[in-house]
């Protein structure tokens, strides 16, 4: 890394939040992104999108990658000047085919029972949404967004 991109990284002030895969913690999940977003000044609208990204990714987390079974599922936020970074991370079962698994509609839950469209408001509401992912291993979905009003120090 070089002595700039070291220095450009400095500015990132970031967060951690380790909670167990039960669907009652992503209400918390959100609103702790949320309060972490409060210094950047967002919109109303900024902060909905945001945390309905992270609710999505979550719920993903939990159901999918862990099958509503026990686990550990991790968020990092990182925020500097107007850009917010989320990651999501399970160690769950992974995704075979993530290219499939973004498109618009498809879900790996057979019988209709889910929509498919997590990965589609998580692109819609976030400028980037990035995912990596191995079988048998987990899942990290990794999102950005730029607000367009901020200024912080
Ligand atoms: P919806 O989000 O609309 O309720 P969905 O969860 O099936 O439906 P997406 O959120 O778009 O739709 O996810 C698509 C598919 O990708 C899932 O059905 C699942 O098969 C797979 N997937 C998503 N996240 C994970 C994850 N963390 N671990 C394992 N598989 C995942
Ligand atoms: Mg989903």
């Amino acid at each position: 890394m070089s002595n700039i991109e070291a220095k450009e990284d400095e500015k990132w002030e970031s967060m951690r939040l380790e909670f167990e895969s039960h669907s009652y913690n992503e209400g918390f999940a959100r609103v702790v992104v949320a309060a972490f977003m409060a210094r950047m000044d967002p919109t109303v609208e900024e902060v909905d999108d945001v945390k309905t990204a992270v609710s999505e990714a979550v719920t993903n987390a939990i159901i999918h990658g862990y099958q509503s079974k026990e686990g550990v599922v991790i968020i990092q936020a990182k925020r500097k000047e107007g850009v917010i970074q989320v990651s999501i991370h399970d160690d769950g079962i992974g995704i075979e085919d993530i290219k499939q698994a973004m498109e618009p509609l498809y879900s790996g839950v057979k019988g209709g029972e889910r929509s498919g469209m997590g990965f589609s408001f998580m692109e819609a509401f976030m400028d980037e949404v990035n995912v990596e992912s191995e079988v048998g291993k987990g899942t990290t979905v990794t999102m950005t967004k730029q607000l367009g009003h901020t200024i912080y120090e």
